[in-house]
């Protein structure tokens, strides 16, 4: 049965009063606006701070002070193999086996990592296939890599345009385009959900597409990751990137995270060497010779940084608890109430970009005002002003994403009045 909304206060209340996930908004410090909490739609861009990140960071730089090099065999968590206390809970997140994957680096770096990897051009297959209107460094990263090998990305990139609704990609267009120039794409590129529009896409139908036509697939899921349940190990894909500052709240700048299936956890691949790429039992040895850990954490280069995963063990620890099944479920719930709010109460004002399929998005809706950017600027200043935090895209797309983890729906009623205030204000 379809849910049953209503734009009130009582209603959305007693939503919130019923649901089991309530107490995690407790764990996050809430951005205040004058004098009460603030309404925080942001989590696609920087997720909030958890509470027990302040204490567990004092704590590792108490060993810091005490310890110091002896930290990183001493303590609660020593230091020396702290890819141990995130590898379980970054797995389960993901959908991957724990040799899958790896904390390490940011996003940007470890696109190009896995490019030198799974990026293998020849002259009869060079090319790279992306979406157009990509993320800005996804597009800067595959152009300078096809440069990089001596093609021209006016050959060599494909940019896929939208065939949809608003610019969204439907399945379709994908295998057209690989029926069309598949047997030249040496490598497909995908976001799991768009950054401007939205929309989510399907890795495993996808990945089989690209993988019948020879090509090498990876995605790069900043905007799904924490945000819809995955499973990439059963996807097949060959590798993918992704940050932790969005949904997994780890905090700006945060470390990122990678996959590798496990087909190429041994596989002789090129990439880039470093020390923590090498296996743990002969690292120390320091021997002349490269002898890489099975699996994703043979891409490492650098011992971690450990002030930085600090908050990203404390997250996926709190995902762990609250489970990936059940933020979805909320996360359905919460969308579609913010859909509902903005198709039934403020459709004179506001246009949803997003897909309106929820097998097809996360929490994110993609809202154009009616008007114009210029208009639309103004109500998002206007939010600003009233504490209602969303994202301006250009050119003129605003974001809303209720987080499981911490909106609620008295936090969707409040944005839906806001709009309509700010419209009768003229
Ligand atoms: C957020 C985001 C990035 C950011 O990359 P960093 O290297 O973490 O700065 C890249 N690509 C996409 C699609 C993103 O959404």
């Amino acid at each position: 049965m379809p849910p049953t909304y209503e734009a009130t206060s009582a209603w959305a209340q007693a939503q919130d009063a019923a649901d089991p996930l309530a107490g995690f908004r407790d764990e996050f410090l809430i951005p205040p606006h004058e004098g009460r909490d603030g309404r925080y739609f942001c989590g696609n861009s920087l997720g909030l701070q958890p509470r027990a990140v302040r204490p567990a960071l004092s704590a590792e730089l108490d060993y810091w002070g005490e310890l110091a090099v002896e930290g990183h065999f001493k303590g609660r968590a020593p230091w020396l193999n702290y890819e141990d206390y995130l590898r379980d809970n970054l797995a389960a997140l993901v959908g991957a086996k724990p040799i899958e994957v790896v904390a390490m680096n940011t996003l940007g770096v470890n696109l190009h990592l896995m490019m030198v990897s799974f990026y293998r051009p020849t002259a009869e297959r060079p090319a790279i296939l992306i979406e157009a209107g990509a993320f800005p460094t996804d597009r800067y990263a595959v152009e300078s890599q096809i440069r990089y090998h001596g093609f021209d990305p006016a050959d060599a990139l494909i940019e896929l345009e939208g065939d949809g609704p608003h610019g969204t990609l439907s399945m379709a267009a994908i295998e057209r385009a690989l029926a069309e120039h598949g047997h030249r794409v040496a490598l497909v590129l995908l976001p799991g959900i768009q950054y401007r529009t939205g929309q989510a896409f399907d890795f495993k139908a996808i990945t089989a597409l690209a993988h019948a036509r020879g090509c090498t697939v990876g995605f790069d899921l900043a905007h799904a990751v924490g945000n819809l349940p995955l499973a990439l190990h059963d996807s097949g894909m060959d590798f993918a990137v992704w940050c932790h500052y969005k949904y997994v709240n780890s905090g700006p700048g945060a470390v990122g995270g990678v996959f590798v299936h496990e087909r190429h956890a041994t596989a002789e691949l090129p990439r880039f060497h470093g020390w923590w790429g090498n296996r743990r039992d002969n690292r120390f040895q320091m021997a002349p010779t490269f002898d890489p850990t099975p699996g994703a954490e043979g891409w490492q280069l650098s011992n971690p940084p450990i002030l930085a995963m600090v908050p990203l063990r404390i997250s996926l620890e709190i995902f762990h608890r609250a489970g990936m099944d059940r933020l979805r479920a909320k996360s359905l719930q919460l969308t579609g109430y913010l859909e509902w709010l903005v198709n039934s109460q403020l459709a004179d004002l506001l246009e949803i970009i997003t897909p309106a399929d929820p097998t097809q998005r996360g929490a994110q809706l993609s809202i154009r005002v009616r008007g114009g950017r210029e208009r639309g600027r103004a109500l998002f200043d206007y939010l600003v002003d009233q504490g209602i935090i969303g994202d301006w895209r250009e050119p003129d797309v605003i974001r809303i994403s209720p987080a499981p983890l911490y909106n609620r729906f008295a936090d969707c009623l409040a944005f839906a009045e806001a709009v309509r205030a700010w419209s009768d204000a003229g």
